[in-house]
This record gives structure tokens, sequence and C-alpha cells, in this order.
């Protein structure tokens, strides 16, 4: 599963800077970037994909919104700081989100019980009728607004303004998540990182790249994807394009073996049907390629063209224009 950790606030409509509402002189942004960081780090060690969003206020909510929008993320979250008097945890879902309703109950617990501050719980809130928060609204995926603490109750800041309490304000986000879903800790078996090879997703265990540079927490949160493993133990990784030490990797999943019988796959665009039916050279409609999935039910080769049958619409298409997921 694929999950944003979106930091809120950091920039405003016109590029400046927004700190969000401010208590005691910390800045709600500067807070909750720090939650949202550890939210991360603690979620990287399960079997999910987790990207921060905004972590140097680099953009804007809307920006922040058509970012998630385009990444294909089952689950977005926004971390924020509640204001204007108050205490406790609370966390906003899409009206009528039964799944959202039960995500945002389970993520206020978990952080009220583990500051030890009142839980509010899960909420909604509506303008007209539709969601209030321009997050929840027009976030296409599972999205949750979530109210750490109240930054101007010295009580409820004094929670999180020191690196421990950040940290268990994310842990507690994160475990909240991790039970929900059921997602399951990755196992921390060095021998596995033998099977590293190019193709293989990995995880960043260690603190450095190989040129001795910090690896930023937001890099070490997401899974890569090795692009070459050479002679001395350096490996690429392809998002980042930077060579890490295979020592400093953990295995998420080996490489994939390619198409085969079985694989879940999807279409690329401008695709064409094989197969040796009238239908052979046709355009592939858009609606039958990627994000949508198809099942390999069948491989040979149809004039000459190394073909697999998606039996969900019991159509060839030539494998080379199709991509394991
Ligand atoms: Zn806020």
């Amino acid at each position: 599963m694929k999950i944003a950790i979106s930091i809120g606030h950091g920039r405003n409509a016109s590029g400046g800077y927004d700190s969000g509402a401010v208590g005691g002189g910390y800045h709600e942004f500067k807070l909750a970037k720090e939650i949202g960081k550890y939210a991360g780090e603690a979620l990287a060690v399960y079997d999910c994909d987790v990207d921060i969003i905004n972590y140097n206020g680099e953009a804007y909510l809307t920006d922040r919104i058509n970012y998630i929008n385009k990444g294909g993320y089952d689950l977005a979250l926004e971390i924020h700081l509640n204001a204007n008097g108050g205490t406790g945890s609370e966390v906003y879902y899409k009206h009528g989100n039964t799944a959202g309703k039960k995500l945002a109950a389970a993520i206020s617990k978990s952080i009220a019980d583990n500051l030890g501050i009142k839980n509010r719980g899960a909420k909604i809130k509506l303008s007209g009728n539709v969601d209030y928060f321009g997050f929840v609204r027009s976030v296409k995926c599972q999205s949750l607004l979530v109210e750490t603490v109240f930054i101007d109750t010295a009580s409820d800041r004094n929670k999180v303004v020191t690196a421990a309490g950040q940290k268990k304000c994310g842990q507690a986000i994160a475990s909240a998540i991790a039970n929900y879903y059921g997602l399951k800790k990755l196992a921390a078996s060095p021998s596995l990182v033998t099977s590293i090879g190019a193709g293989s997703t990995v995880k960043i265990t260690g603190k450095c790249y190989a040129t001795g540079q910090t690896i930023p927490v937001w890099v070490k949160a997401r899974n890569h994807t090795v692009k070459s493993v050479n002679a001395n133990g350096k490996v690429l990784l392809k998002e980042i394009n930077s060579y890490v030490w295979a020592d400093d990797l953990q295995l998420v999943k080996s490489a994939k073996k390619g198409i085969v019988v079985g694989s879940t796959v999807t279409i690329k665009s401008g695709s064409v049907y094989g197969g040796l039916s009238t239908a052979r050279g046709k355009a592939i409609p858009k609606e039958q390629l990627a994000p949508k999935k198809h099942k390999v039910t069948k491989i040979q080769t149809n004039n000459g063209v190394r073909e697999a049958l998606l039996g969900d619409i019991l159509s060839w298409v030539a494998v080379s224009s199709l991509t394991e997921v």
C-alpha cells in the first residue's frame, strides 16, 4: 500500500511562508513536519511505501492535493496542530466514509493514549454539504486531517516540542495505521541482503550514502528500486540515482521474474490488441489501459510476437506492452 504523509502549512497561496497557528513561539508547520517525519520513519518498517510531502514547505495546499491525486496513493493524511484553545487530539475524515471514521478514531485514540491527553475522537466538519477541509474534500483516496494537539494550550504543546515527544506522536499515528491495515513488519534479516539485485525493491537502513553524506529521513522512509549492483558492494538506487552500500539496505521484494501466467499487469498507453482475430493492431481503449489491472491467464506466440491473454477482457496483448504490478 502507498501512503502519503503531508505536512500542513509551510507555504501560502502566493508562495510565501505559512507558519500555521503559533503558540508559545512555536510554529504549527515546524512541529507538524517533525511529527510527520517520525510517523514516516515508523511506517517505513512495515511493508508499505511512504512518501512525506511538503517536508520543506515546498508545496501549497492545492499542490499537495494534486500531487497526491496523481501519485496512486491508498491513504493520505495531513499533519496539523489544533488552535483556539482546547485540549486533545482529533482526526477529521470524509463525511459518510465509514472506513475513514474508523481509522480516524483509531489514530486519535492512539495519539491521546500515547501522549496522555484527551481523545476528542473522529470528527467531520462540513461547509454546506461538503467537507470543510480542502485536504479531506479534494484528495481522492482515503484522506484524513490529523489535529495532533493544541499548539496554543501549553500542556498539549509541551508534549510535542521535544524530539522525543514528536517521535512518540509520530509513532502513535503510524502504529494506528499499521494496526488498522494489518501491515506486516519487514523481516530485518541481514542475510537477505545477498539477494539484492537489479530490480529488487529495498529500504535503506543505514545512515549514509556511499559518498558519506547523510541520507534524509524522507528518503529512508520510502522503498527504492535497485538499478544495479557493482562488484564492491555499492548499489545504485533508481529513484534517487544515488549509491548506497549493500550492507545498508534491507530487501523488501526480490526482483520480478517477468510476466508469467498469474501475473497482474497494466497495459501501457498507446498499446494495440494482439491475437489472431480482426482486432489485431487496433488501439486498446483508454479505460483498459493503466492504471486498470488485468490478470494474465495464458502466454503464447502469435504471429511471431510473445503475447499474453488477459483473462478479464479475453484479449491478447504483446508482453512488451505490459507492465507487471
Ligand atoms: Zn493547521
